[in-house]
């Protein structure tokens, strides 16, 4: 009998493997199609300025909407793209799409305001990275400071050499560097100084949750602090309530991105948004 379990155990085993793989292979599929039908698309978020009330910034995130699948969260298809051959292509569609956006907007008098474009650790460790800014850049020829690249500091600590020496590469394009979800991955602060970053993101999960954890403050001024000092751009990510805004104004804090100024919009309405400031 133990024979018997042992091998509808193996059975078993093995045909979730073998499901896993066809399944992966399904959706690598309809990823290639979803590129070639315009299935993807990425909305932009505003990032506010609170000093003068303008824009300074818009997000790109990227959307999937697929006829059966629905709408599938870049957290789902971020890692899906990742274990299949697609990064090269869709890193590159990403980064032509919001350039060539932001570039319409310049081109239409709207107000500049830099893009920031997310970067997975094994996006930004993509040998032929800094090629690939560099080409877009070019076709697009959008002006390289109106670029700013989001990579989490985990993202960066994995090959700190490398890390070090693609930041600059990308610096001395002129793009700006964004540490994304700052203060919740390795925040060595020696770090800080190595990596030549122009911005830090306050991670959302410290902003939404200053209400119940007075200590939470504390990281947020902290964090405001050390941009100060290193001279970097700093926003608070995730800001919902009014309550949070006026907070982080008593901080300090100099810009703001979140569903109380506005969720991430469709082009059309980024567009329209940029227009009425
Ligand atoms: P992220 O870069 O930290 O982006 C912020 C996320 O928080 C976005 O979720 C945004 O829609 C959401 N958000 C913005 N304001 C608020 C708010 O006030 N409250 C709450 N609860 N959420 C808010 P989204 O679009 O689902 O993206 C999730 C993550 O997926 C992103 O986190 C980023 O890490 C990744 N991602 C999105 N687009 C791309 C992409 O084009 N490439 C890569 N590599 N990653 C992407
Ligand atoms: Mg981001
Ligand atoms: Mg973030
Ligand atoms: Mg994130």
């Amino acid at each position: 009998r133990a024979k018997e379990r042992g091998r509808n155990h193996y059975r078993f085993y093995s045909s979730t493997m073998t499901s896993k793989a066809s399944m992966l292979l399904k959706l690598e599929n309809l990823l290639y199609q979803a590129i070639e039908q315009n299935e993807l698309s990425l909305h932009y978020q505003p990032q506010l300025k609170l000093k003068n009330h303008k824009i300074s910034g818009m997000e790109a995130l990227l959307r999937w909407y697929h006829p059966e699948l629905g709408q599938v969260s870049p957290a789902k298809l971020i890692p899906l793209v990742e274990k299949t051959d697609l990064i090269v292509p869709v890193s590159l569609w990403v980064l032509r799409t919001a350039c060539q956006q932001n570039k319409t907007w310049q081109k239409a008098g709207l107000p500049p305001v830099t893009m920031g474009v997310n970067f997975s650790a094994k996006q930004f460790q993509q040998p032929n990275i800094v090629e690939m800014v560099s080409q877009v850049l070019g076709e697009t020829n959008l002006d390289p400071q109106l670029l700013e690249l989001e990579i989490t500091e985990t993202a960066l600590m994995e090959n700190i050499e490398f890390s070090q020496e693609t930041l600059g590469e990308l610096r001395q394009l002129g793009v700006k560097i964004s540490l994304d979800d700052f203060g919740t991955g390795y925040s060595s602060l020696s770090y800080l100084q190595k990596f030549p970053v122009t911005t830090l993101k306050i991670d959302q999960s410290f902003i939404q949750s200053v209400q119940d954890t007075p200590p939470n403050t504390a990281i947020i001024s902290a964090v405001i602090a050390l941009g100060k000092s290193f001279n970097l751009r700093v926003i608070a990510e995730g800001v919902e309530t009014l309550k949070q805004l006026e907070l982080l104004q008593q901080l300090n804090c100099e810009e703001i991105q979140g569903y109380w100024f506005s969720r991430p919009l469709t082009p059309e309405n980024a567009t329209q948004f940029l227009s009425r400031v």
